[in-house]
């Protein structure tokens, strides 16, 4: 027995099942007429259209008919399985290993495990990071007063900038936010690192009643006086901790940035810029559901796949 000898990722009906059991947790929605709870018939031993492979069509799993606008739909409908074509126990595999590998999977890794050619598992891993993208709607942080570390960093090479080795105008621009108490985490990318993209990420996402940490940059200074308290150290002069009050650091955000470097490097090698923003959903995801918050592999795919209602992507290869 395994993590991964559950049955619903090796039956494709009892897969359905599984997802049916997340994603209607509280009731059928037909995707269609948008009717909650309605009357709904199961539509068991449909088949499709008769190919090459299966002569006889293969078994329509988790089909269903809406009694209210007689439209048939399954569980996948307006999610971001929607279209692919693998089947759905392997796409969740796929959902448990991403969600369970601390450093990410590559593309190339995910597409040897699941026997499915590197374009099909790239496509795949890019629908379950979508699911991860947190919503917009939570609360700020520090709300309640808590300390909130903020930080800037800087990884790989923008296209076109390949021979750039000075400076950091010629690579990706990371701002992480951490929520002290909660232990949970939001990243955004910026352009340069200046007040008028760098002030409304931080205002927009932080309550003023919240106790600011972040280095001595001057970028801070003017901002930090928005805010209830804010506390520096002086990363120049290798004081990482205050001296009198030892809650005064960002050693936090920085060990969140240092597991998503070693992760950007040691899995996904070559990120294009317009894709940076899903690897960071990712890695957020992953960080702010980690063992320390008190979840578990399973309950991160359970909260993946939750994400995935709503979030159907189509990408102009
Ligand atoms: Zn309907």
């Amino acid at each position: 027995m395994s993590v991964l000898s559950s049955p619903y990722f090796h039956d494709e009906a009892k897969a359905f099942e599984h997802l049916e059991s997340i994603v209607w947790a509280d009731g059928i929605v037909c995707p269609h007429c948008g009717v909650v709870g309605g009357r709904v018939y199961d539509l068991s031993g449909v088949r499709g259209k008769p190919t090459l492979k299966t002569p006889e069509g293969a078994l329509r799993h988790g089909l269903k008919k809406c009694g209210e606008c007689r439209k048939q739909f399954t569980v996948k409908v307006g999610t971001v399985f929607e279209h692919a074509r693998m089947p759905l126990h392997k796409m969740l595999q796929a959902v448990h290993l991403i969600a369970s590998s601390k450093k990410g999977i590559s593309a190339h890794q995910l597409g040897r495990i699941l026997e499915v050619q590197y374009k099909t598992a790239w496509f795949l891993a890019h629908r379950i990071r979508e699911a991860m993208r947190s919503g917009d709607l939570a609360a700020p942080f520090g709300s309640g007063g808590g300390a909130v570390e903020v930080d800037e960093t800087y990884f790989g090479t923008k296209e076109g900038r390949r021979g750039a080795k000075a400076g950091t105008a010629h690579k990706f621009g990371v701002l992480a936010l951490v929520d002290r108490e909660t232990g949970t985490m939001r990243s955004f990318t910026f352009d340069k690192f200046r007040a008028d993209e760098v002030h409304p990420i931080v205002l927009n996402n932080i309550a003023r009643e919240a106790r600011l940490m972040t280095d001595e940059a001057k970028m801070y200074k003017k901002i930090g006086r928005e805010f209830a308290e804010h506390g520096t150290t002086l990363h120049g002069a290798r004081q990482y901790v205050d001296y009198k009050d030892r809650t005064i650091h960002t050693n936090t955000v920085e060990g969140a940035f240092s597991i998503f470097k070693r992760g950007m490097k040691g899995v996904y090698q070559h990120c294009g810029e317009q894709h940076l923003h899903r690897y960071l959903a990712e890695f957020e995801f992953r960080y702010n559901s980690r063992q320390a918050n008190g979840i578990d592999d399973r309950g991160r795919a359970r909260a993946a796949i939750k994400g995935i209602v709503g979030k159907r992507l189509t990408y102009a290869a």
